[in-house]
């Protein structure tokens, strides 16, 4: 598998290229609501990519004081301005606020985020980690997937995805019990992990095979074979020295996508993939 800083950056020049080759210049919205940091700090980044592969990104930024009827009102003003293709409404919203109200607002053919019921694309996490499989050659068909999390942004569209490659998909959650989750894994092929949760799969979550060697055996000793599949690390968690770690961090013998500088960028990316995807969508280009 590709590094993923490099594949990252190898695919915003291609974005960049083919937008810098459009006509009519892409311009999208993100909307903020309040001031929540990790919000501000996904907004930063987001402003950052879209300057880099020549994407207009208009940031609207609201008091945690709007109300909803407002903000609905701005929704229904973006879905309607043909200066805009696409947008985001930055979540969580202030509590007063119904966000299933503001999502299902939005009109399908310009969700950025893939959130609507009837979205043109796909959520941005589950989809970064698909094309990155795809754009590697990953062989998907009759493939073992195992999906920790069944969250509607990451787990579940992650399985819908996955499906649709015609692998064998199988949904683990926080109910399911360590005999069935270590069973399942000890057949998988591919581990997306997205729970939010420190160690939810360790190495000996994977072992197929213990010795356990004796004196007579000529030494004290065992010896452990595992079944170590392709891993995605979805989760973002903070380690014991308050750095940034996923959902497998002691996991060290396999391939597995990196935290930081894994899937955080794969789900950037996508955003910027999904964003083309509708501007072509809406302009009727192939
Ligand atoms: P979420 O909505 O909290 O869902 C977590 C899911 O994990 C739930 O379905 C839960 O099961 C399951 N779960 C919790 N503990 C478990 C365990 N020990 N074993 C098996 N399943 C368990 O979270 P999310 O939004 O999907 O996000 C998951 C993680 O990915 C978070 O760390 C988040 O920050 C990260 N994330 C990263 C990116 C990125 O761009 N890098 C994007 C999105 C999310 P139940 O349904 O039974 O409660």
């Amino acid at each position: 598998m590709q590094n993923i800083k490099e594949y990252v950056a190898n695919k915003k020049e291609e974005l960049r290229a083919y937008i810098n080759s459009l006509t009519k210049k892409l311009t999208i919205a993100v909307v903020q609501v309040g001031d929540d940091p990790a919000s501000c700090s996904y907004i930063k980044g987001k402003l950052k990519d879209c300057a880099e592969v020549g994407i207009e990104c208009k940031h609207l930024h609201f008091p945690d004081t709007i109300s909803e009827h407002t903000l609905l009102d701005v929704v229904d003003l973006l879905n309607s301005t043909d200066q805009i293709d696409g947008f985001i409404v930055q979540l969580p919203l202030p509590k007063h606020i119904s966000e299933a109200k503001v999502i299902e607002a939005i009109d399908p053919k310009k969700d950025i985020d893939g959130f609507t019921k009837k979205s043109y694309v796909s959520p941005a996490t589950p989809q970064g980690v698909l094309t990155y499989l795809e754009d590697n050659n990953f062989k998907f068909v009759d493939c073992n997937a195992v999906i920790i999390g069944r969250s509607n942004i990451v787990g579940r569209p992650m399985a819908k995805l996955l499906l649709n490659k015609s692998c064998n998909v199988s949904v683990i959650h926080s109910k399911t019990s360590t005999e069935n989750k270590q069973a399942l894994l000890k057949n998988a092929n591919l581990v997306v992990v997205a729970t939010g949760h420190r160690d939810t799969v360790t190495n000996e979550d994977f072992v197929i095979n213990k010795t356990v060697y004796t004196e007579n055996d000529g030494g004290l000793g065992f010896n452990t074979t595992y079944n170590m599949p392709f891993i995605v690390d979805v989760g973002m968690n903070k380690n014991d020295e308050g750095k940034l770690c996923g959902d497998c961090e002691s996991i060290t013998c396999t391939e597995k996508t990196p935290v930081p500088g894994g899937v955080g960028l794969l789900t950037r990316l996508a955003l910027l993939l999904n964003t083309v995807k509708l501007y072509k969508i809406n302009n009727n280009i192939d």
